[in-house]
């Protein structure tokens, strides 16, 4: 069956040097209002390059982008409240964390500040749900019955920890709509739609902080190493700053944090003096950010601290592939959403997702998967990009793993397969003009939700941020490399 295609924002392809003389504007644009990004393979400090983006907007169903908007604070909720319900999680996670170091190291710190007693009730969830269009229908053979080149859209995940993209995603917007008006189509920008992501999720951060209520107290992001992703994360920081003037930001690694930030009597994490209103982490979501138990012991001292996460570490446990399995299993929604018409706009959203626990349903997935393996992509409990596994590589994974324990790491979930779209990529250090591709988005919806298990004080969407990928690549990370920015343009 070919893949079916949305027609772009305007008629392409464009002329040469049109295109050209547009993409060079559009390159300074970038350099000088942070769409970008360090220099992996010639990293400085004192140097940025252009972040990968796509030139125009990419066409998007308005009725697909509202329905996402409209469901975000009810996916919001149900993260709330799977992240503070422990039997579930416990359940959900046993099998995995028995072949799964590094889920399992996570989960016993939460383990261990449970039997302390939690001395933070409160969570800051600063959450993004990634989704795509579905080109095939599942009610027809074909394309949808309402004759559209998609279906619905469907959720490809849901992460809790260091959701970014919420300066990079409002900021494509800005520069898209520049692009437009230089090629003489600024009627167009009132398509797409308005992203306020960055003062959203900071909204988040500098409430918690009030909630936190002691003047003197900072807010710490906890920061890679290396931060590639610089200007993203930074525009947070001059967000915050100039909202708030009196709010200081530390930025410390974990390994700074085991070096530098001490418990006080109160439990208060204290830094350079002064105590920690809110943690951010943008880093502590994958195993090469713990590179010895330095760093597994800063994330515990944090975590036993009076300081408001985000994410909290049930919070993360909440934001794993196996959860987003969990959840779309028979009877589970059932446990965290009324019966209703949200619970099944919330069923719509999955795919289908299999468990390959060792049991006999995992056994069925597996034979179900080795057989049809372009069908499927095979998860483990990972984040950022790069851990998956497509195709053949699937088939292989599974033979392997077959008759082993090991599988119950992974789950598996049917590929969706987004309508195509064409557009132009610029990159850096790239041939100038680009080619006009085949491409695929995947859309990042933006929550921001703050709460105790008994009581949530804030729910709200607050923006969005669109990655676009070469139509035939796997993945599509930015910071990994692949992707591009984007922004929706509705159709
Ligand atoms: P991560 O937490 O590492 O970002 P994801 O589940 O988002 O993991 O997968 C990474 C990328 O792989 C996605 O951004 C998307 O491009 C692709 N992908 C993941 N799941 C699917 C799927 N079910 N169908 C199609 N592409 C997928
Ligand atoms: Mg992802
Ligand atoms: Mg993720």
């Amino acid at each position: 069956m070919s893949q079916s295609r949305l027609a772009s924002c305007i008629p392409l392809p464009l002329d040469n040097k049109v295109l050209s003389n547009v993409v060079e504007k559009a390159k300074d644009w970038a350099l000088m209002h942070g769409v970008g990004m360090r220099d992996k393979a010639h990293f400085s400090k004192d140097t940025i390059q252009i972040a990968p983006f796509v030139l125009l907007p990419s066409p998007f169903p308005r009725t697909e982008f509202t329905k996402a908007v409209d469901l975000q604070p009810v996916l919001n909720e149900l993260m709330h409240k799977v992240s503070h319900d422990d039997e579930f999680l416990e359940k959900t996670l046993q099998n995995a964390l028995e072949v799964d170091d590094f889920t399992a190291k996570l989960y016993n710190i939460w383990i261990k500040v449970r039997e302390e007693g939690i001395t933070q009730p409160i969570s800051l969830g600063m959450l993004r749900s990634d989704i795509m269009l579905e080109s095939r229908c599942p009610h027809t053979e074909n394309q949808c019955a309402k004759h559209t080149p998609y279906c619905s859209w469907k959720q490809v995940e849901i992460n809790s920890i260091a959701s970014g993209f919420g300066h990079l995603g409002p900021v494509s917007r800005e520069i898209q709509s520049y692009i437009l008006r230089q090629l003489g189509h600024g009627e167009l920008i009132k398509n797409m739609p308005e992203n306020r992501a960055l003062s959203g999720l900071c909204s988040g951060i500098i409430e918690a902080y009030d909630m936190f209520g002691v003047p003197s107290a900072v807010v710490l992001f906890v920061v890679e190493e290396v931060s590639y992703n610089i200007c993203d994360q930074r525009f947070h920081e001059f967000e915050i700053s100039e909202k708030r003037p009196d709010i200081m930001i530390y930025r410390k690694t974990l390994n700074e944090i085991y070096e530098e930030a001490e418990l006080n009597d109160k439990k208060q994490l204290v830094i350079e003096g002064r105590p920690v209103a809110v943690v951010y982490y943008r880093s502590g979501y994958e195993p090469a950010q713990y590179p010895s138990q330095k760093e597994w012991d800063a994330r515990l001292r944090v975590e036993r601290s009076s300081a408001i996460k985000c994410p909290s570490i049930h919070y993360q446990l909440a934001g794993t592939k196996k959860v987003q399995q969990a959840l779309a299993a028979p009877g589970a929604l059932e446990r965290f959403v009324a019966e209703g018409e949200l619970r099944s706009r919330v069923r719509d959203i999955f795919t289908g997702l299999y468990s390959l626990d060792f049991d006999d349903s995992g056994e069925r997935a597996v034979e179900m998967a080795i057989a049809d393996a372009e069908r499927f992509v095979l998860k483990p409990q990972r984040e950022g990009g790069g851990n998956n596994l497509y195709g053949a590589d699937v088939k292989e994974a599974l033979l392997r793993m077959r008759h082993s324990r090991e599988r119950a790491a992974y789950i598996l979930m049917e590929r969706i397969l987004p309508p195509l779209i064409s557009g132009y990529v610029v990159r850096p250090n790239a041939a100038v003009p680009p080619s006009l591709c085949d491409l695929v988005s995947e859309l990042g919806i933006f929550g921001v939700i703050i709460g105790s298990k008994e009581k949530i004080y804030s729910n709200r969407q607050v923006g969005h941020m669109l990655r676009t990928k070469l139509a035939d690549a796997n993945e599509g990370g930015v910071a990994a490399g692949l992707g591009a920015l984007d922004s929706p343009y509705l159709l």
